[in-house]
C-alpha cells in the first residue's frame, strides 16, 4: 500500500521556538505513524510529513489542541511535496538565522504542574509565590534585551541555588533553561508593608494581607505587569473608599475569583466564555451579572456585566485560597495614569490610596495591564490587549518595510513591523499626561530593542496636537506619514483579516480628525491600504464647547435638537431640558449660532451621547463613551421597532440624523420607556447601515464590509449589523486580534504607511 502515501510540507509561524515545540512535533508524528523531519527556521518551524492522508489530517487537527502550553501557533501553511520515502521522523538542525527572529513569549499563567507542587507540603517549593517553569510564568515584563537569557532579565540579581541550577541544566527537567527559575532559598521574596513602606512583622505576609483585605482594607499588590489595588468585593464600604481615593467614580472595577465555580455564583458563563477565562492568557472576561449576588453594587454600577478573571500568578492563588467570593483587582493608578510597577514608585504614588502593600523584589521591567476581552458575535473580541497577548505579533499577508506607528491619543498602543509580523504594544493608555508620555517613549524603545527593529518609516495620526503625533514628527532622518484616523481603523481591520481591499469600511467612533478639518466619527469609507474615499457620513452638527461636549452629552443633545427643531428646540417638553433650565440651553444655542468654539462633527459616538441625554439617561459622563454604553445596557431586546431614516446626495451621501432625533423626541414626549427607545435607536442604525452598504455595493461593485472603531464595542450593534450584512450576502470583516477601539489603530497606521512608501 506504499502508493497510498502522500507528503506535505508545513510551515508553522508563531511562538514555536524555545517552548518545547520540536519534541512535541516529534512525538505527535510518531503517534500518528508519520515519517519526515522538523527544523527551526527564521520565522518558525518547517516540517515534512509523509504517510496516509487521513493520518496527516489528524496530525494537523491535533496541532492546535495538543501543542505545548507556551507555543502560540499563528499560522500553518501547507503545500504538497513529492514522496521521498523517509524511514523515520527526525528533528534536524536549524536552518538559517533561526534565533534572530525568535519571538518572545508573553507572560502567562502559572501551570497546573507548578500549582500542584506549590500546594504539596513535601515539595521544596511548597507555598512559594514565585514558582514557575518552562511552560509558565513571567516573560515579556522581565526582559530588557535579547537574546532572552537570565542576565537580560530582572532575574539577574538572583543567583540560582545548586538545586535550581541543576534543574536549569537538565534537558529532561521541566525547568530546563527556564530563565525565571527560582525557589524560596534563592529567589524573589514577598513582603507586607504598611502605608509608610515599613515591613510588617509577620511569618506569612500573604495570609496577613488576606486578613487585612477581609477587614475591608485596601491592599496594593505587586503582580506580573504592575500593581493592583485590591479590596474584598463583597465589602461595600471598602469598594466605595477605593473609588473615592482612586478618583474612579463610575468605571467598572475588575474582579478576580478563585475558580470557575465561584465565578458562576456571580455571573453567567457560556462555554466560549469559559474557554477564555481558563486560557493561558487569563484575561478579564466580560460576563453577564447574575441578580442578587454578594458583590457590592458599586463594583459595576449601571452595567449588566462584570469583568472577571481567574488568578494567574502563584501569589494570586495563595491569596485567593483563603476563600474570598471575589477580590476587586483594579490597576493601581490614579485615573488614567499608567499602572505603577516599581516598589518605591508605588509607595509614593499609591500612598494616599492603599492601606497596605504586598510587594516583592523581582522588578517589573515593562508594565503590562490586564487584558480585557469579551465573546461577541461568535468570536473573542479584545477590548484591551495587553498581558498574555503581547508581544505575539499579528501576522500580515505580505512583507512590509520596518515601520513604527505611534497611534492616536486615547487607549493608545504603538506598532512595530518586521517582515510579515506586526507587533502591537501593550495598552499604553490615554496620552493626556506626562507619565503616560514617558511610558509611551519607554515602550517604543523597549520594543525596538527586544524585537531588534530599526524603523525606516514612522506613522502618526493627522491630528497635529496629539503627543504621539509630535513624537513622530520630532524623529530625525525617518519619513513621517500621517494617516487619517478612520482610514487607519479600517486598515487595521483589513490587516488582521489579511485582506487587501477595496472594502466598504464602516468606521464609527467618538473622535478623529478628518481631511476637511472637521471632527469625523460616523464614516463610511471605500478603502484599501493606499487610499480611501468618503462614501457616506452622518450629517455634521456643531459640538458646542468642543471637547467639553464629550464630557457633557447634554450639549450634544442640544446640538442635535437644534438641528432637528431649530428655534423650537428649547421649548420641547423634555424632562432633561426642564432639569437643565433655560440658561445653559440658550448659551449653547448662541455659541452654535455665532460659531464660537463649535467645531462640526459627523461622529456616531456623539449621536449616541445625544440620544442618551434626550432620553434622560445622563447629561454628564465620568469617562468617554459612558453614556453610549449605558444606552446599550438598558436596551429592551424584545423590542423590534425602528425609526425612519434617509440619506441625501452621492459622493458622499449625507445620512440625515434629523428624522431619528425627531422620532426619539416624539417617543420621549409620549412617555415611551428609555429601554424601548434605546432598542429602536439601535435597530434603526442596523437597518440604515445594511441598506446603505447595499446601495454602495450597487454603485461600486464591492461586496466586502469591514467594521471598525470604538462604537463596535457595542455588542448589540455588532451582533445586529453582522447578522444583517451577512444576510445581505456581504463578506464581513471584524476585529478578533486587536481592539476595535483606538487600541487597534496603530496597526492600521502601520499598514497604510507601508503601502504609501512602497507604492512609489
Ligand atoms: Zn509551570
Ligand atoms: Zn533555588
Ligand atoms: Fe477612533
Amino acid at each position: 500500500m506504499t502508493d497510498a502515501r502522500t507528503a506535505y510540507r508545513l510551515e508553522i509561524n508563531g511562538i514555536v521556538q524555545g517552548v518545547g515545540f520540536r519534541p512535541f512535533i516529534y512525538q505527535l508524528a510518531n503517534h500518528h505513524g508519520l515519517m519526515g523531519e522538523v527544523a527551526n527556521t527564521a520565522t518558525g518551524v518547517s516540517l515534512v510529513l509523509e504517510g496516509l492522508e487521513t493520518d496527516i489530517r489528524q496530525f494537523i487537527d491535533d496541532l492546535p489542541n495538543k501543542k505545548p502550553p507556551l507555543a502560540h501557533i499563528v499560522e500553518v501553511s501547507e503545500t504538497p511535496e513529492a514522496v521521498k520515502g523517509f524511514a523515520a521522523f527526525s528533528i534536524v538542525k536549524s536552518r538559517g538565522s533561526a534565533t534572530r527572529a525568535t519571538l518572545i513569549s508573553p507572560d502567562v499563567m502559572v501551570c497546573e504542574d507548578c500549582l500542584a507542587e506549590m500546594r504539596d507540603p513535601v515539595d521544596r517549593r511548597f507555598g512559594y509565590p514565585f514558582i514557575n517553569c518552562t511552560n509558565c510564568g513571567p516573560r515579556y515584563t522581565i526582559i530588557d534585551d535579547i537574546p532572552y537569557d537570565r542576565p537580560k532579565t530582572s532575574m539577574r540579581r538572583f543567583r540560582m541555588c545548586p538545586m535550581c541550577q541543576a534543574e536549569y541544566d537538565d534537558p529532561d527537567n521541566r525547568r530546563f533553561h527556564a530563565q525565571p527559575n527560582a525557589c524560596a532559598v534563592c529567589g524573589p521574596q514577598v513582603t507586607l508593608c504598611d502605608a509608610g513602606g515599613k515591613a510588617v512583622d509577620t511569618d506569612d505576609p500573604i495570609a496577613e494581607a488576606a486578613n487585612r483585605l477581609r477587614q475591608g482594607r485596601i491592599v496594593a499588590i505587586k503582580g506580573l505587569g504592575g500593581f493592583h489595588l485590591a479590596v474584598d468585593a463583597t465589602h461595600a464600604d471598602a469598594v466605595s473608599r477605593l473609588r473615592r481615593r482612586k478618583h474612579r467614580e463610575e468605571k467598572p472595577l475588575a474582579l478576580m475569583c478563585s475558580s470557575l465555580d465561584r465565578i458562576r455564583e456571580i455571573a453567567r458563563v457560556q462555554t466560549a466564555e469559559e474557554r477564555l477565562l481558563v486560557s493561558i492568557q487569563r484575561p478579564i472576561v466580560l460576563l453577564e451579572k447574575r441578580d442578587h449576588t454578594a458583590i457590592a453594587d458599586s463594583v459595576s454600577p449601571r452595567n449588566r456585566y462584570f469583568g472577571i478573571m481567574l488568578p494567574y500568578t502563584p501569589l494570586h492563588h495563595l491569596l485567593l485560597d483563603v476563600g474570598f467570593v471575589a477580590l476587586v483587582m483594579t490597576s493601581a493608578n490614579l485615573s488614567e495614569e499608567p499602572i505603577a510597577i516599581d516598589n518605591a514608585e508605588a509607595f509614593g504614588r499609591l500612598g494616599g490610596i492603599a492601606d497596605d502593600f504586598l510587594v516583592h523584589d523581582r522588578d517589573i521591567l515593562l508594565r503590562s495591564d490586564d487584558s480585557i476581552v469579551r465573546h461577541s458575535a461568535g468570536h473573542m473580541r479584545p477590548i484591551r490587549r495587553s498581558r498574555g497577548y503581547v508581544p505575539v505579533p499579528v501576522f500580515l499577508k505580505d512583507d512590509m518595510p520596518p515601520v513604527l506607528a505611534c497611534g492616536a491619543e486615547l487607549k493608545n498602543t504603538v506598532c512595530l513591523t518586521r517582515g510579515r509580523q506586526a507587533f502591537v504594544s501593550q495598552h499604553i493608555g490615554d496620552m493626556e499626561n506626562r507619565a503616560t508620555d514617558d511610558f509611551f517613549r519607554l515602550t517604543v524603545d523597549h520594543l525596538k530593542r527586544i524585537l531588534d527593529i530599526d524603523p525606516q518609516v514612522v506613522a502618526c495620526d493627522l491630528h497635529p496636537d496629539y503627543m504621539s503625533t509630535r513624537y513622530a514628527r520630532e524623529l530625525r532622518g525617518i519619513a513621517c506619514i500621517a494617516v487619517q484616523h478612520h482610514h487607519a481603523h479600517i486598515a487595521a481591520c483589513m490587516a488582521e483579516n489579511k485582506v487587501d481591499g477595496p472594502v466598504i469600511g464602516l468606521s464609527f467612533d467618538g473622535t478623529g480628525l478628518g481631511t476637511d478639518g472637521t471632527v469625523w466619527g460616523g464614516e463610511v469609507l471605500v478603502a484599501d491600504y493606499h487610499t480611501f474615499t468618503r462614501a457616506a457620513h452622518l450629517a455634521p452638527v456643531p459640538m458646542p464647547g468642543s471637547t467639553a461636549a464629550i464630557k457633557e452629552p447634554w450639549r450634544m443633545a442640544v446640538a442635535h435638537l437644534n438641528a432637528a427643531f431649530g428655534e423650537e428646540a428649547g421649548s420641547l417638553r423634555l424632562p432633561f431640558l426642564r432639569s437643565l433650565g433655560r440658561q445653559p440651553v440658550e448659551t449653547m444655542m448662541a455659541m452654535m449660532e455665532k460659531q464660537i468654539n463649535s467645531p462640526l462633527t459627523s461622529s456616531l459616538g456623539r449621536l449616541f451621547d445625544a440620544v442618551a441625554a434626550i432620553t434622560g439617561l445622563r447629561g454628564q459622563v465620568a469617562f468617554e463613551g459612558q453614556a453610549a454604553m449605558e444606552l446599550e445596557m438598558i436596551l429592551d431586546a424584545a423590542e423590534s421597532g425602528s425609526y425612519d431614516f434617509f440619506w441625501e446626495g452621492d459622493g458622499p451621501c449625507r445620512i440625515a440624523t434629523v428624522p431619528i432625533i425627531q422620532a426619539v423626541v416624539r417617543d420621549v414626549e409620549r412617555g415611551v420607556s428609555p429601554h424601548t427607545i434605546s432598542a429602536r435607536f439601535h435597530n434603526t442604525l442596523i437597518l440604515l447601515f445594511d441598506q446603505l452598504c447595499r446601495h454602495l455595493r450597487s454603485t461600486t461593485g464591492i461586496d466586502r464590509v469591514a467594521l471598525s472603531g470604538g462604537v463596535f464595542q457595542n455588542h448589540r450593534l455588532l451582533v445586529g449589523l453582522a447578522a444583517a450584512l451577512k444576510a445581505s450576502g456581504f463578506d464581513l470583516l471584524t476585529h478578533r486580534l486587536v481592539p476595535t477601539n483606538d487600541g487597534g489603530l496603530s496597526l492600521g497606521q502601520a499598514v497604510v504607511a507601508a503601502a504609501t512608501v512602497t507604492e512609489s
